[in-house]
C-alpha cells in the first residue's frame, strides 16, 4: 500500500499529478512545471476548492477564516507552522469565508475560525475556535 502513488492537485493549473510517496517535495507538475506541493497553506477559492477536496488522495485540512476576525489572524502563523510540521502528509488550505460565501454556507460554517479535515473527498473531522500549531498537528494526526 505504501507504494501507491498520491494524486496531488497542482496549485497553479489544477492538473492532477501522480506522485510516488517520498517524492512529494521534489514533484513538479507534468503540465505547468510548478511545484505540486509545498509546505505552506494554499488559499483556495470556488473551483480550486472543489478540485482539491475531491481529487486529492492526501488529506486536506482547511482553515475557514475571515480577514476581519482577530482569532483567525492570530491563528494564521500557527496554521503556517502546522503546515510545515504536517508536510508532506497533509495539505493545509485556507478559505476566506467573507469572499467565498457559497463554500461557507455549503459546509454550514457558523463561526470562524472553523477547521475541517477532509480525506478522500469527505469531511472526517471538524473543530471551531483557534488552536496553536502543536494542537493543530495533534488534532489532525489523531483524526486521521
Ligand atoms: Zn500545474
Amino acid at each position: 500500500m505504501t507504494n501507491e502513488s498520491h494524486h496531488i492537485v497542482c496549485p497553479q493549473c489544477r492538473a492532477i499529478n501522480r506522485v510516488q510517496p517520498g517524492r512529494e517535495s521534489q514533484a513538479t507538475c507534468g503540465k505547468c512545471k510548478s511545484k505540486v506541493f509545498e509546505n505552506q497553506p494554499l488559499e483556495l477559492v470556488g473551483p480550486t476548492f472543489d478540485r482539491h477536496i475531491a481529487k486529492s488522495t492526501l488529506p486536506v485540512l482547511v482553515d475557514f477564516y475571515s480577514p476581519s476576525c482577530g482569532p483567525c489572524l492570530m491563528m494564521g502563523p500557527e496554521f503556517a507552522k502546522a503546515a510545515e510540521t504536517l508536510y508532506p502528509d497533509v495539505r493545509l488550505a485556507k478559505v476566506d469565508t467573507s469572499a467565498e460565501g457559497a463554500i461557507a454556507s455549503r459546509f454550514g460554517i457558523q463561526a470562524v475560525p472553523t477547521l475541517i479535515l477532509f480525506n478522500g473527498g469527505r469531511e472526517i473531522a471538524r473543530q471551531s475556535g483557534a488552536m496553536g500549531a502543536k494542537d493543530l498537528v495533534n488534532w489532525t494526526r489523531s483524526s486521521l
